[in-house]
């Protein structure tokens, strides 16, 4: 596979930020290119995996250069899942963040059993059609408030040993990350 110049196919600033850090640190990434565009892609698959790559197929078609592409789901134990491949949408179609935790802590008031965890689906796909799919997961406990203000999304609310990944710096949310596993999961796989 050739990896001398990749996109990524996000169009969430967060995301792409993290996953541009994260990528520093595998050597067998190439250069993140910027500024190509490709149009949005409906995320209509039921799995993480499935609309990663409709997401990465989109934008290799579309540039000709290889692209990755995340696809993230928080998956709370006591909601049986949810909001999974709905993560985005939780409190509706155009949600912000802020919307999305309050509707999490909502429906989790009162709630004892706070188990969840972040899956994070990677893929690339290559203009010659290669493709790799891989995943990361990070295990945590929805807290009863916010707190911290680093990260993005539900940051503020997923506690890891006694902390959230938004009282955590970037590094060390990348070291133990859902996203940073998946990135790492990745390198592994091309260079294995
Ligand atoms: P999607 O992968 O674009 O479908 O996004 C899923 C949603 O999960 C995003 O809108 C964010 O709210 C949330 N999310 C994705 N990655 C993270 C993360 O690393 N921390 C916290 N929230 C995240």
């Amino acid at each position: 596979m050739n990896l001398d110049r990749i996109v990524l196919a996000t169009k969430n600033p967060d995301k792409r930020a993290e996953l541009v850090e994260v990528l520093a640190g595998v050597p067998s990434a190439g250069e993140v290119v910027e500024g190509p565009e490709w149009p949005d892609v409906d995320e209509t698959e039921t799995t993480l995996e499935g609309n990663a790559l409709l997401k990465a197929r989109a934008a290799a078609r579309a540039t000709g250069l290889a692209a990755v592409a995340d696809d993230t789901g928080l998956e709370v134990a006591a909601l049986d899942g949810a909001p999974g491949v709905m993560t985005a949408r939780y409190a509706g179609p155009d949600a912000t963040y802020e919307e999305n935790v309050d509707a999490l802590l909502e429906a989790l008031d009162g709630v004892g059993d706070r188990a969840a965890a972040f899956r994070t689906a990677v893929a690339l796909v290559t203009p010659d059609g290669g493709e790799v799919v891989v995943e990361g997961v990070l295990e945590g406990v929805i807290s009863t408030e916010r707190r911290g203000s680093g990260g993005f999304g539900y940051d503020p609310v997923f506690e890891v040993d006694g902390r959230t990944l938004a009282e955590m710096p970037s590094s060390e949310k990348h070291a133990i990350s859902h996203r940073g596993r998946a990135l790492r999961a990745l390198a592994e796989a091309l260079d294995g």
